[in-house]
């Protein structure tokens, strides 16, 4: 799809220099709109936006959405945060902060402007989930008070925050909950299992597994998940979500770990670590709901996105 002059929006992405943002801000530019990346660099990277620089419809701006921002705007997609469990637990009170008060501030600036606002949510809001596979109605297993909390429970309050917003003053939202997504422009170091695996088969191992490595996950390839949050957003008005968007097919980090040492053709030991606290055992999305409501359903196989990934970080190990 692109635009036409009078179809062009003006979008504002918070944690646009990041992962995911930095994908959502190629695409919305190809889409024809007018970007303005929000960041304020704490896991995000220039590198990551550089290819945009000299785009006249791209600005950056280096901000902390945990203070107020004043901007002209007709759509937000709000995905600050950090995401991995790493940078999120390295300050935690700031995550919180992060997520709420970003929160607050994000949905005050679409109350005043009266636009659509998304929320980057997770699955995380699940917690060590009970009930398999999660459904948006499941209301989560979540410790309040654990290494993990700072991120689940910040993450839960920004969703009350945007349904209270939607049915207090009628502002629009759109709330998606992403699980495990991978692909290039993920942080080398930000300690989640894909960019962990590949770059320690790349460098020669070994491959961290914690616990027995029997836990499951279920990882969404970028492009799919991108896809996934620009047609919530221009979903029809009254689809709030949340909705669940995450691929549905799951693996054990076992297998994983397998996969990647195969596709990078590596032989290389495994090190069994213990199991960081409140680490969810399994984890896969019904997305039901994303394909009835939205038509959307992943594409993209794991060894698919998972070459793609090794392509990544193979350059970035060269390039430095
Ligand atoms: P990321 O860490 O690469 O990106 C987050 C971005 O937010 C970074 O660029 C960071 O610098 C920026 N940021 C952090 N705190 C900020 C603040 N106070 N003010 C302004 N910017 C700030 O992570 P990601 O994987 O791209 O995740 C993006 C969003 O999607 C996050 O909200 C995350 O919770 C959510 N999410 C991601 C996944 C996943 O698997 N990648 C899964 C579930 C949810
Ligand atoms: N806010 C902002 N930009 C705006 C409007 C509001 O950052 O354009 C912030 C402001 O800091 C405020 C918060 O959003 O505290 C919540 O706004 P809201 O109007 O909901 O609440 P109030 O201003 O009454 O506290
Ligand atoms: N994990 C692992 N080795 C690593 C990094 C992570 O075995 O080097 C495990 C981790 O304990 C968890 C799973 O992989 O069970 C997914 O971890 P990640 O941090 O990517 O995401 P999350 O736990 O938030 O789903």
């Amino acid at each position: 799809m692109t635009t036409t002059y009078d179809s062009r929006k003006r979008i504002l992405v918070t944690g646009g220099a990041g992962f995911l943002g930095s994908h959502l801000c190629d695409r919305l530019l190809e889409q024809g709109h007018e970007v303005l990346c929000l960041d304020n660099l704490f896991t995000g990277s220039k590198r990551n936006i550089e290819h945009l620089l000299g785009n006249t419809r791209f600005e950056f701006l280096r901000h902390d959405v945990t203070f107020p921002l004043y901007v002209e705007v007709d759509e937000i997609y709000n995905l600050a945060c950090p995401a991995s469990p790493v940078h999120y637990q390295h300050d935690p009170i700031q995550t919180t902060k992060t997520s709420v008060h970003g929160a607050i501030n994000m949905l005050g600036l679409a109350k005043r402007l009266k636009c659509k606002i998304l929320q980057a949510s997770t699955s995380e809001v699940y917690g060590d989930p009970a009930i398999h596979p999660q459904r948006e109605e499941y209301w989560g297993n979540v410790n309040p008070i654990g290494i993990r909390s700072c991120y689940d429970e910040g993450k839960r309050c920004a969703e009350t925050l945007f349904f209270d917003y939607h049915r207090q003053i009628g502002l629009q939202i759109k709330v998606a909950r992403i699980f495990n997504t991978y692909g290039p422009r993920m942080h080398p170091s930000d300690g989640r299992v894909v960019s962990n695996f590949v770059t320690q088969a790349l460098t020669g191992g070994p491959i961290t597994i914690f616990g027995d490595g029997t836990q499951t996950r279920s990882f969404c390839y970028v492009d799919d998940l991108i896809d996934g949050i620009i047609k919530l957003m221009n979903s029809e008005d009254d689809v709030t979500g949340p909705v669940n968007l995450g691929n549905p097919v799951e693996f054990s980090m076992n297998e994983l770990a397998n996969t990647v040492l195969r596709l990078t053709g590596v032989e290389t030991s495994i090190d069994y670590k213990p199991l960081p606290d409140d680490d969810p055992k399994q984890r896969r999305p019904d997305i039901t709901l994303a394909k009835n409501v939205l038509g959307w359903n992943p594409q993209i196989q794991l060894e698919e996105g998972l070459h793609s990934t090794v392509c990544y970080f193979q350059e970035l190990l060269r390039t430095g």
